[in-house]
């Protein structure tokens, strides 16, 4: 919504409409009452209550037709960035995905969009219509004013034959819960949790308890160094629930979450890279001397991080 109230003002003196698909979409709607949008416009019933492309592109194509949208701006969720390239090619548009900004200059709206695993950014403009625009979570401050009462008027969308019914959702497995994009926190795992320790031994299976331990409780995202991943490769024993997908960095990924914490992580620079969208960086090493304290952390613990989480966990399990 944020996003949204933007870009009306570059294109259309701060006129907009809401389309909103859904099993109901009422509460949706008026808890929009206050975002100053001029209509509302709904598809809903059983079958659009479900994620599914073929409904989903359905009732989407129906409201950019019904409201004649020049921007559409869409939230990035897994729903929407499944569906909405085919309703681009159905109204014949053009889309942006992972939009990070949106510019105004003399009154024509620009995006901005990273490249190259987040090496370089792009503003880009368009002249075709309808321009679709897919908003990454976390990049927008959440709109937040006043609901109320919202008249909803109802938009029919024709649904084709369906071939896909949804019986139900079951959750991902285990291991690919470890990341968690809409998490506030990132908590990263560095090699140092699989060296020896000050007894001369190495602890894996208490590193495992205890990093499992802390993201079932505070239900962080979980991110990996290099170094760490890496070792299942070279045959070493590694974290059982880490793969090669958890890596942040140059060469892994650049997640954003509002703070981050590393832990037996050194903060090298290609790792700082995965940082870059972080807002508030803490981190816990043994050497004070590490690359977070290099101007990388707000703040470095310069203590066992065995000790720090086994205590962490004490705390998040009392509250
Ligand atoms: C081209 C290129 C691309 C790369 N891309 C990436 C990338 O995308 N992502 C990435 O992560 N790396 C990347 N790397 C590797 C990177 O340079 C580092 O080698 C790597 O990040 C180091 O991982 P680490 O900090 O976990 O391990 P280490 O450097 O081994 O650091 C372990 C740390 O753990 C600390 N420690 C040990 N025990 C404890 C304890 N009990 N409590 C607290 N602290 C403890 C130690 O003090 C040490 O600082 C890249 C390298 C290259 C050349």
């Amino acid at each position: 919504m944020t996003a949204v109230r933007q870009v009306s003002e570059a294109v259309s003196d701060g006129s907009f409409s809401v389309g909103l698909v859904g099993g109901s979409v009422q509460a949706a709607a008026g808890a929009l009452a206050g975002s100053g949008a001029n209509a509302f416009y709904g598809v809903e019933g059983p079958e659009f209550d479900v994620s599914r492309y073929a409904s989903d592109a359905t009732a989407a194509e129906a409201l950019v037709r019904k409201t004649g949208a020049t921007v559409v701006v869409v939230p990035a969720t897994s729903r929407f960035s499944r569906a909405i390239p085919g309703v681009v090619q159905r109204v014949e548009g053009r889309i942006d995905t992972h939009v990070t900004a949106v510019n105004v200059e003399d009154g024509r709206p620009s995006i901005e969009r990273w490249y190259y695993r987040q090496r370089m950014v792009a503003t880009l403009a368009r002249a075709q219509r309808p321009w679709f625009l897919l908003i990454d979570a976390g990049v927008f401050a959440a709109w937040s004013g006043a609901g109320g009462a919202a008249k909803v008027e109802a938009v029919a969308a024709e649904l084709p034959d369906l071939r896909t019914r949804v019986e139900g959702e079951q959750a991902a497995s285990a291991e690919a819960q470890t990341i968690r994009p809409d998490a506030d926190l990132l908590f990263v795992a560095g090699a140092g949790w699989t060296k020896k320790q000050q007894d001369g031994q190495t602890h894996l299976k208490d590193a495992e308890s205890l990093i499992w331990d802390f993201l079932q409780k505070s239900r962080a995202s979980l991110g990996s160094s290099k170094s760490l991943v890496d070792q299942s490769a070279e045959g070493e024993d590694v974290i059982s629930f880490m793969s090669h997908v958890n890596q942040v960095g140059q060469t892994g990924s650049t997640p954003r979450h509002l703070k981050g914490l590393a832990t037996c992580c050194h903060g090298e620079e290609p790792h700082v890279v995965g940082w870059r969208f972080i807002k508030e960086r803490r981190a816990v090493n043994l050497d004070a001397g590490c690359g977070w304290a290099q101007g990388k952390a707000d703040v470095l613990y310069v203590a066992d991080a065995f000790k720090v989480m086994a205590k962490v966990n004490e705390v998040l399990g009392n509250s």
